[in-house]
């Protein structure tokens, strides 16, 4: 092999790795794109794209507060009629707490008498996602935030109509914001 050949093996190397590089970065953007979801904005009053939240346990517990972090990051539950809103009744949006997506309307809240908010709908299906809980024996239905997968309670099939659903969430685990501040 002379000195030529030498220099276009070389370049030939350096291409390749060039077009894996690209390769790469492409796979890697496509992966970000992947986390975007479509949720519903009370705000815009329409679907919008939004990226969805992720972090490490220790980045949750430096924004939530301890009971906070206990039910949306561990799956805990309030007492009842010990959290925030069950006994709201002003008119607005109850976000997420951790990370602040549209998740159910104060027009869709109703009065349960369990000492947890109750409603019979979220603000879109998009919203939420449901999975499956057979802890404590039983099968229960768990709903939780489709931007960070936050735990956020369960869906009871006790509701009013015309669902006849009841989601039954932890206050904790929810912000409010009134009708006027949205
Ligand atoms: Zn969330």
């Amino acid at each position: 092999m002379d000195r030529r050949d030498f220099v276009f093996l070389m370049c030939l190397g350096g291409l390749g790795l060039f077009i894996r590089s690209k390769d790469l970065a492409v796979s890697v953007a496509n992966a970000a794109r992947l986390t975007r979801i479509r949720v519903f904005s009370v705000k815009e009053g329409d679907y919008i794209m939004t990226d969805k939240v992720v972090k490490t346990e220790a980045e949750w517990k430096k924004i939530l507060s301890p009971e906070q972090f206990k039910i949306l990051r561990k799956k805990g539950t309030e007492r009842a009629f010990t959290g925030k809103y069950w006994d709201n009744k002003e008119e607005g949006v109850y976000r997420c707490a951790g990370c602040d997506n549209d998740l159910f309307s104060s027009e869709a809240k109703f009065k349960s008498g369990t000492g947890w908010p109750s409603y019979k709908e979220p603000v879109a299906e998009e919203n939420v996602g449901i999975e499956d809980d057979y802890s404590f024996f039983t099968r229960r239905t768990e709903v939780h935030c489709a931007r960070c997968e936050g735990h956020l309670g369960h869906i009871f099939e006790d509701g009013p109509p015309p669902t006849g659903l009841r989601y039954c969430i932890n206050g904790n685990a929810l912000d409010f914001a009134k009708k006027e501040s949205i």
